[in-house]
């Protein structure tokens, strides 16, 4: 299982200290209870402090309105991050037709312990990166301890089109696939053939997820985590082209979505509602992959087990013959000596 998914707050966590409201004292207290919340408080403080700690430790690298956060052992990753926010910022300001005003962070997580300390405890395991609302922070593993430079690359341009897809459409719904989608397709994923097996066995062993359960994403397990997230893309593809063939730009159709809301500029660009650009995206895989779930390592499998199975028996009943007929040979030899 690839370790290279990432993650998106669709909506602001709002609380994230964890459990400050909890010890919230009810009327009346007794000096008691006051002793237990401020014991309570320490420990609290306590927990915090590592954190604290981590913070200070960073160095920090301005580039444009990003600030890199890193540690000291991390320098040339952070002098990396800064050259590919200069290389893809236009590239996704022109993409998303606007210019982001407020400073955005970027950390660089040293240890897995760190990753955890700065994201969420709603980040799933499988996560490789996040953008974290609403600090309008983008969190990145250090190749150092997970993946690769290129990794990296990718699964922060996958989280840069979040942070901008939220500049752009943060007051209205847009169902999570497209985000996804789009920020798998900026991020520079296409669909390779592994993954279009991945898709086709979906499709024909009826496991593909619907559309708008995408929604759900964050509490997925690895596997189907990782079929939301190429669905989301061939989605995403499907609607590229579908615009391409009604010519529309697709600036244009963002424009839209910012005016008249997601389903109107779906409808009015594409001439299909929700569900019926679900079922033709459904159609278009069926009609793509129709025969490519069978080089799935698990069908392969069963198709040569149930081919060694036939030779076998095949075989074995030529054997048999062979050797019945070898009797009856011996028996009419028999025969002559009798
Ligand atoms: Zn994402």
């Amino acid at each position: 299982m690839e370790n290279s998914r990432q993650i998106y707050f669709p909506e602001p966590p709002g609380q994230r200290a964890s459990g400050a409201f909890i010890f919230l004292p009810a009327a009346g207290p007794s000096l008691l209870d006051l002793r237990r919340i401020l014991l309570l408080l320490l420990l609290l403080l306590l927990a915090a402090l590592p954190g604290l700690a981590q913070e200070s430790d960073k160095l920090a690298l301005q580039q444009g309105n990003f600030r890199i956060l890193y540690s000291p052992q991390n320098e040339k990753t952070a002098a990396a991050v800064a050259r590919m926010v200069e290389f893809h910022q236009a590239r996704l300001e022109g993409f998303y037709g606007l210019q982001i005003a407020e400073t955005a962070s970027i950390i660089i997580a040293a240890s897995p312990v760190e990753f955890r300390d700065y994201g969420s405890a709603r980040l799933p395991e499988w996560s490789s990166a996040a953008y974290i609302l609403p600090e309008n922070l983008i969190l990145v593993k250090s190749p150092a301890w997970a993946g690769s430079l290129p990794q990296l690359e990718r699964d922060f341009l996958h989280e840069l089109s979040h942070l901008y897809f939220h500049q752009k459409f943060a007051a209205l719904y847009l169902p999570l696939w497209y985000n996804e989608g789009l920020a798998e397709y900026l991020g520079g994923r296409r669909l390779e053939m592994a993954d279009e097996i991945k898709l086709s066995t979906a499709v024909f062993s009826g496991k593909t997820i619907p559309l708008d359960r995408i929604d759900s994403l964050l509490y997925f397990p690895p596997a189907k985590a990782e079929l939301a997230y190429l669905q989301s893309l061939s989605a995403v593809l499907l609607l590229k082209e579908t615009l391409r063939r009604e010519g529309v730009e697709w600036g244009d159709f963002h424009e839209l979505v910012s005016q008249a809301g997601w389903e109107a500029a779906l409808q009015q660009s594409t001439g299909m509602d929700e569900f019926a650009f679900e079922e033709a995206w459904l159609r278009a895989l069926e009609k793509n992959y129709r025969w490519l779930f069978l080089l799935n390592i698990d069908t392969l499998l069963w198709l040569i087990l149930g081919v060694v199975f036939i030779l076998a028996i095949y075989l074995i009943r030529r054997r048999n013959k062979k050797r019945l007929r070898r009797w009856e040979a011996q028996e009419r030899r028999g025969e002559q000596f009798y």
